[in-house]
């Protein structure tokens, strides 16, 4: 008999698992509480995929052998509960793809930095010729490029709800970014626990793989000691000097691996900001270890463009730049932006914050921001935490806010957004708020 796999959600993630297990030969079934895009329908009708809308029907669903779930279903969805209940492995769609496929995988976790460092890996990796895939949390699925592609490598961007559905997946190489406090609401409100979920990155690896991860993050380092991870390490750090991994000396970047020394100036770098020179580090170990070229990395690392709302460098309006970093949904993010401009700064602040603490940024604020427009439904929290430190301005709209920044900048200063909060009071999500101030720019 066939083996029956329900697969949770239909968005990229489940239909991309739904069609690599239809082709793998399950009995597949694919339910989504919600309305499920045109686009994906159309591929589960056209692969001739049983599935239900609106409804999770428990005779249909319970009845697996296995589970997949996607990673924006909480597993305290009580289909999920029941089926735990019920003993029915519930996995994520990486775990699944992971099974079938012998590509070597780069993966990439961390609170901040995830999107930029996989796309900078995958840059660098494609630059250099090598057959390789990107998936995870961007683009295409991953188990639908199992399914559909041969690639030798793939960048694998995993977010910590897809590590919680993980438990015989391997990566070969593992990157560990960062850990800061970010969604405790799907944790308990236990930090640890989401530590652990990131931890989780480093399962089942070998002797064989490797470990890459950031020296300066306290939080990593603890739990490193607290653990046996078997895979060979290769920290980064911007702080202090290692024998080795990555790090600054005087202003260069050495990446030291044993096969190897790499230099560069760390002001040759495409990318602004101590925390970028932390993911090109991750990026460019990897890059060695794969025995990239030195000239060949140099190239990829000074011409990489960046990736669109995270510290996008849109243009200049009579003298005042402006920058596009939506994607910056936490307090650390906005923290690592204002560090990394050196001119004056107005400010673009708010939306949905998810229990922010503003104590961290506010010297920064102190030194370089001449104003803080407020753009939320609600910015009562901003108003009284930047109280007395700098220019306040409350606003409820994307075009105001852009046009009271303007207003408040002079030639040679920058109009930055990053807004430390999530965007749904006012827009769809951070590609929208993103396009809605590069338009209001344009309409200067
Ligand atoms: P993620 O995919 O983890 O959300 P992104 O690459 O999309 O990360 O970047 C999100 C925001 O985080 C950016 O706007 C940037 O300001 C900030 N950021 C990027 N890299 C780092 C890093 N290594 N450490 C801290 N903050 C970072």
């Amino acid at each position: 008999m066939q083996k029956r796999i329900a697969i949770l959600g239909a968005g990229e993630s489940g239909t991309g698992a739904a069609i690599l297990a239809l082709k793998k030969g399950f009995d597949v079934f694919v339910s989504d509480m919600g309305t499920i895009k045109e686009k994906y329908r159309n591929i589960l009708l056209k692969n001739n995929i049983q599935f239900e809308e609106k409804i999770h029907t428990k005779e249909l669903i319970l009845n697996a052998e296995e589970i997949i779930k996607s990673p924006g279903i909480p597993d305290k969805a009580e289909i999920v509960v029941e089926a735990k209940k019920l003993g029915i492995p519930v996995i994520s769609e990486i775990e699944f793809a992971g099974r079938y496929t012998n590509a070597k995988k780069i993966c990439i976790t961390g609170s901040n930095g995830k999107t930029t460092t996989t796309e900078l890996t995958y840059f660098i990796m494609k630059n250099a010729g090598f057959n390789v895939g990107l998936a995870g949390n961007i683009g295409r699925s991953f188990a639908e490029q199992v399914a559909n592609e041969n690639f030798d490598f793939f960048v694998l961007e995993l977010s910590s709800f897809q590590l919680d559905g993980m438990a015989e997946f391997k990566a070969e190489f593992a990157i560990l970014l960062n850990i800061t406090p970010d969604h405790l609401d799907r944790y308990n409100y236990n930090f640890q626990n989401y530590i652990d979920s990131k931890f989780r990155i480093t399962n089942n690896l070998t002797e064989n793989d490797t470990f890459i991860y950031c020296a300066d993050d306290e939080i990593i380092i603890k739990e490193i000691e607290k653990r046996i991870i078997k895979a060979k390490k290769y920290p980064f750090s911007t702080k202090e000097t290692l024998e080795i991994g990555a790090f600054l000396k005087e202003n260069i970047i050495e990446i030291k691996t044993e096969k190897n020394i790499f230099e560069m100036g760390a002001e040759d770098l495409s990318l602004d900001g101590i925390h970028n020179i932390h993911n090109s580090m991750a990026a460019g170990i990897t890059a060695k270890l794969n025995e990239i070229r030195d000239q060949e990395l140099k190239k990829s690392l000074s011409s990489f463009e960046g990736v669109e709302h995270r510290l996008e460098k849109y243009i200049k309006v009579r003298g005042v730049r402006f920058i596009n970093d939506s994607k910056a949904t936490n307090v650390n993010s906005v923290w690592y932006a204002l560090q990394s401009v050196e001119d004056k700064i107005v400010l673009i602040l708010g939306g949905v914050d998810k229990g922010n603490d503003y104590g961290i940024i506010k010297d920064l604020v102190r030194q370089k921001v001449k104003a803080i427009v407020a753009l939320g439904s609600d910015n009562t929290k901003i108003m009284e935490a930047f109280f007395g430190i700098t220019e306040l301005y409350d606003t409820k709209s994307m075009n105001d806010a852009v046009k009271k920044a303007f207003s408040l900048a002079d030639e040679g200063d920058v109009v930055m957004l990053s807004p430390a909060c999530a965007s749904f009071d006012l827009f769809e999500n951070y590609e929208d708020r993103g396009k809605k101030f590069k338009e209001a720019v344009r309409e200067l």
